[in-house]
């Protein structure tokens, strides 16, 4: 039958209203509780004038209020707009205009960024969080958010009729709102700005099915979850889609409970798995790879861990093995998008063959194939072309972008803007983005294999590969390099090492060493950061 999101909440706090919901920092709420409390967050909306399709953007870490406001905006009948709480000023501006928000739902030391913008959104009402009293590991995390400086400082906010404190709304308001009605499969639930890894965000509009399809898909197809009986570890951001889906809504559809994190830190993760063994922990390869190179790693018991899934970039073979390892667990390769709420592919888990290195075989319900960059007709096994896909999960389309939304939907098929294969058994492969291919001297080069023989240096910690304009070949390969704690090598080694494994137009001309790379906000590497930062030297 066809729900919204908050009808699995309702249905979940009936039938498990005494598990918990939310473990936070050691903090626990059940789920009879958080859905009381989405309930009043929900009321207060309408008392605020929220009305069925109005916009209310959510600016917060992982915590129980970003919960809370999630599921009560939709209750409420409202859009919810992810709001990265990285943002500058001008990115949030951008935002709020073009989703047309009227309320913004933010932190205190948040708070300054919106207040900044007073008068030139269409924000009417703020709610706001006090966080600073209470939690250290938020405090340290947001230090360098708000001013990129290492004292806290210090916010005064008064209440009034614009500004509302959350704990106040969500206790004056108790009981059911208004009831509205809800097409599951019309009606949009959330605007997600995309990543941004290559272009301006666009808001990709979800409707509930959308969501409800791929949190199933993700419950039962990669996880097998036991209603009632999983713990899953959320430091994969809630503001993005893969943590929404994967852990959100996830928790609250099969009653499990959500450890949250408001931010990814090594020892503090290792110490929460240790603390409160986790069945599940969705990642991205980044994260991984920065758990198994904690030399304190083996001091830790990861044992608890049945299921990671990783998405969101490649992940590199040797991380998978040497994870799997460590945990006891599986570690699946995922794929996903923005658009498709996010996940279209897996590899198998529990029935079938994984194939190392594959994103796996299309989800339940979601087709999948590849077209010819030239013709758009379908290639055959083996042949490499754009990933397209169809499935109850594929947004309505762009907010406010028909142009966009005509190039990237068409016959309900979503085009990707991945290149990728499918081999004769129906595993699907990325090669890479269509935006990032390097052409050098005429040759198609893909990022993604040069950072891969990149990764299998013992040295190397994590590799981001671009071109850049050269007057000779058009463009030229450059390579970024982060080494292991500890490690450092020449560049004539790697060079060396890069020539036994690529052909030479593939070889990178240019190396940069760093002590770090531009990352978003799922640890996904920025390369056009990198670009970017590369134009701006030329100019
Ligand atoms: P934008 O769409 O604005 O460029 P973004 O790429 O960060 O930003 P997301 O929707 O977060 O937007 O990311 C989706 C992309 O991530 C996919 O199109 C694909 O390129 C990449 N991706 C996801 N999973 C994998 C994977 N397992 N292997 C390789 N690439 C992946």
């Amino acid at each position: 039958p066809a729900k919204t999101l908050p009808d699995s909440l309702r249905e979940t706090a009936e039938q498990f209203g005494d598990g918990v919901a939310i473990d936070f920092l050691g903090k626990t709420i059940t789920f009879r509780e958080l859905w009381k409390r989405v309930q009043a967050f929900a009321r207060s909306l309408q008392a605020l004038g929220v009305k069925k399709g109005d916009r209310v953007a959510i600016m917060l870490p992982n915590c129980p209020q970003a919960v809370i406001s999630y599921y009560g905006a939709l209750l409420a009948g409202g859009i919810v707009v992810q709001t990265n709480p990285l943002y500058t000023e001008h990115e949030l501006e951008y935002q709020l205009n073009d989703s047309g928000a009227s309320v913004l739902v933010t932190l205190d030391l948040l708070y300054p960024k919106a207040e900044a913008l007073r008068g030139k959104t269409p924000v009417k009402h703020w709610v706001v969080t006090r966080m600073q009293d209470y939690l250290p590991t938020v405090k340290k995390w947001l230090y360098p958010l708000v001013q990129r400086k290492q004292k806290m400082p210090s916010v005064q906010i008064e209440e009034n009729d614009a500004v509302h404190w959350f704990r106040s709304l969500v206790g004056q308001n108790e009981g059911a709102p208004l009831p509205v009605a809800i097409d599951p499969q019309e009606d949009i639930a959330l605007l997600q700005y995309t990543g941004g890894t290559t272009g301006r965000p666009k808001a990709a509009m979800l409707t509930h099915r959308n969501l409800i399809a791929n949190t199933l898909m993700c419950a039962h197809w990669v996880y097998k979850c036991e209603k009632g009986k999983e713990t899953v570890l959320g430091v994969l951001p809630f503001f993005h889609v893969y943590g929404m889906t994967t852990i959100m809504n996830l928790s609250v559809m099969m009653a499990s409970k959500m450890v949250l994190l408001p931010r990814f830190d090594v020892k503090q993760t290792l110490k929460t798995i240790e603390r409160t063994r986790p069945t599940m922990f969705p990642g991205a390869p980044t994260m991984y790879i920065a758990l198994l190179n904690d030399p304190d790693l083996p001091k830790y018991d990861l044992s608890s861990i049945n299921v990671c899934i990783s998405g969101s970039a490649p992940l590199p073979v040797e991380v998978q093995e040497q994870f799997e390892r460590a945990t006891g667990g599986k570690l699946i390769e995922g794929y996903g998008l923005t658009e498709a709420s996010p996940v279209t592919h897996g590899n198998f888990v529990w029935d079938g063959e994984r194939v190392k290195g594959s994103i796996g075989v299309p989800w339940p319900d979601t087709e999948a194939k590849i077209i010819s960059l030239e013709t758009g007709e379908e290639v055959p096994p083996g042949e490499i072309g754009e990933l397209v896909v169809r499935g109850p999960q594929v947004m309505k389309g762009y907010w406010n972008q028909p142009e966009e939304t005509a190039q990237v939907l068409r016959d309900g098929w979503l085009y990707t803007g991945d290149i990728g294969y499918m081999d004769e058994r129906g595993y699907f492969y990325i090669v890479d983005r269509k935006k990032d291919i390097i052409i050098a001297s005429g040759y198609n080069i893909y990022p993604r294999e040069v950072e891969e023989a990149l990764y299998q240096h013992p040295k190397v910690q994590e590799a981001a590969v671009i071109g850049v304009p050269d007057p000779y070949r058009g463009e030229t390969v450059k390579a970024f390099v982060v080494f292991k704690a500890g490690e450092t090598c020449s560049e004539q080694e790697l060079d060396a090492f890069m020539r036994a494994r690529l052909a030479a137009y593939k070889v990178p001309r240019l190396y940069e060493f760093r002590s770090e790379l531009p990352k978003t906000a799922v640890g996904k590497i920025l390369r056009r950061t990198l670009v970017e930062e590369e134009k701006k030297k030329l100019d």
